[in-house]
């Protein structure tokens, strides 16, 4: 209600201006049903048990009726998609229900797949239940990584069909219509800000970065362009967090596009994102992108640059001055060697800074992609490493090898050469075995959302099953924990899943 709302009240597409956001009324559904509830994002928005399994809840979180009291919006923003400027993109399938406050913290709590909003372009606005079930389980799976999130609340299917351009037979393809209620402290985007920028709407710009400031970034206590500045170093600072923490845990998120960049620094929009089994930083899940790989691992960071830079751009008018702006990506630069060389020694348990270090990653990354090497495997097996017993450490992490013949020649010669350089290393560690295991078990994850993992939920769901669901979540609450009812989830991915990549719908 701080911020300009657009003055239209109804659906229908269109291009909005000097405005935040607009009003819209959720889809009705015909027969919903609720699959799962996140019990720790139920705790932290003060619903009970017996709430979420209320008529209410389910009527509210699959589209059918509107909270008293509030007025359901979708946001206006634009992006840079793939690189190009896209204009307009918006809520266009994600629906505001509102804003709660509990135990002191704000949450906003929103619908993905409530139907059409003015956003909605060509599409229905609606979500299906295999890309709702790969969100739901891996936004809660990266909150208890401790990758920073935005929530999920729900999972519903709602009795609907959705009609999906995927041909079978040369038939289209209908699929289950699904509702996730997904829940951030905010929505607000890197693209929220650019819109407006492009549209040379500086009023409401400064409307929604004061607003911004005031809300989620209350530390910045200066005002004006200083102010300006310091924002974009927090946001700055807070996405470099984020992507240090994808590239820890093997995540790729696949459609980084500045849309997608939540300005809170957390991950947002899980389409088609994909975890990397095959230590690989060329590997994009995203089957839209195979051609020039954009959004691959290994670039992940320098595009987050990039994505700052386009938020600069937009913040421009608000300080006029280039060279700030400019100082807070170049430290972006120094600062992101600096935390992603300490995340990667911190992985292989060495806590101390050397200045060699940098040289016994940099090999171990080319070791890690001369053969087919699984990356969740390799380093929590490497947590088992014992000083002094070098001439195992191969046959330590063998299990992270796809095909153990592999490992002949010049390769296992290398191998066997860096563990020899990595004992010597772990002399100046002043941790003992167990304790630099303990350390590292809590940087590696022992169970990540492997991409099989939520095909087989989703293929069991599509038949009605949804005990998979469940149980994925139960063990995903507990990454890093030795979970030995679990085990048989660690391991490599097998071999019919080999090519088989997210989804994006
Ligand atoms: P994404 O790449 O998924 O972040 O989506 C890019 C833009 O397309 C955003 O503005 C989305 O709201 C919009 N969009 C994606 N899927 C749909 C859909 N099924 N219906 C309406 N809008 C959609
Ligand atoms: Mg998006
Ligand atoms: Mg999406």
């Amino acid at each position: 209600e701080e911020l300009p709302s657009d003055p239209v009240l109804e659906n229908s597409r269109r291009q909005v201006r000097n405005a935040c956001f607009s009003y819209v009324t959720p889809k009705k559904t015909s027969n919903p049903s609720i699959l799962h509830v996140s019990e720790e994002m139920r705790c932290e928005l003060g619903l009970t048990k017996e709430d979420t399994v209320s008529k209410d809840f389910l009527e509210i979180m699959t589209g059918n009726k509107v909270m008293e009291g509030t007025k359901p919006y979708a946001m206006h923003y634009g992006g840079h998609q793939f690189g190009n400027w896209a204009g307009q993109l918006g809520d266009g399938r994600a629906i505001n229900l509102t804003e709660v406050v509990h135990n002191s913290k704000r949450w906003a709590v929103q619908l993905k797949g409530a139907g059409e909003t003015p956003y909605s372009r060509n599409a229905d606005g609606l979500a299906v239940l295999r890309s709702s079930i790969r969100e739901y389980l891996c936004s809660e799976a990266m909150y208890h990584l401790g990758v920073p999130t935005t929530r999920a609340l729900s999972l519903a299917i709602t009795g609907d069909h959705v009609l999906r351009d995927i041909l079978y037979n040369g038939n289209a393809a209908y699929e289950k219509g699904a509702v996730v209620s997904r829940v951030a402290p905010s929505f607000i985007r890197f693209g929220s800000f650019e819109v407006l920028s492009a549209h040379g709407d500086h009023k409401t710009l400064k409307l929604l970065t004061d607003y911004t400031i005031k809300h989620f970034y209350p530390e910045i206590e200066s005002t004006g362009k200083e102010a300006y500045v310091l924002f974009l170093k927090r946001v700055s600072e807070r996405s470099l967090k984020m992507v240090i923490d994808w590239q820890r845990v093997g995540f790729v998120h696949g459609v980084m596009n500045t849309d997608n960049m939540s300005i809170l620094g957390a991950t947002i929009d899980y389409g088609p994102y994909g975890w990397l089994e095959v230590y690989d930083h060329g590997w994009t899940p995203n089957t839209t992108d195979s051609q020039f790989k954009r959004y691959r691992y290994g670039t992940q960071p320098e595009i987050v640059l990039w994505n700052l830079y386009q938020l600069a751009n937009a913040l421009f008018p608000l300080v006029e001055e280039v060279d700030p702006l400019e100082n807070v990506l170049d430290e972006y630069q120094n600062s992101y060697k600096n935390e992603y060389l300490h995340m990667m020694t911190s992985k292989i348990g060495l806590f101390s800074k050397q200045s060699e270090d940098s040289i016994l990653i940099k090999v171990l990354e080319e070791l890690l992609q001369s053969i087919e090497t699984d990356m969740t495997i390799f380093f929590r097996k490497l947590g088992k490493y014992k000083k002094g017993s070098f001439d195992q450490g191969v046959q330590i992490i063998s299990d992270a090898f796809y095909e153990s013949n592999d490992l002949k020649g010049d390769i296992l010669k290398r191998w066997n050469d860096w563990f020899i350089m990595y004992d010597e290393r772990l002399n100046i560690e002043i941790l003992g075995d167990e304790e630099r295991k303990d350390k590292m078990n809590i940087i590696n994850p022992k169970y990540v959302l492997r991409n099989y993992m939520a095909q087989l939920a989703i293929d069991d769901a599509d038949k009605g099953d949804y005990k998979l669901i469940d149980e994925l979540y139960q063990m995903l609450k507990k990454p890093y924990s030795e979970q030995p009812e679990y085990e048989k989830w660690f391991a490599k991915r097998p071999d019919w899943a080999r090519d088989k990549v997210g989804c994006s719908m």
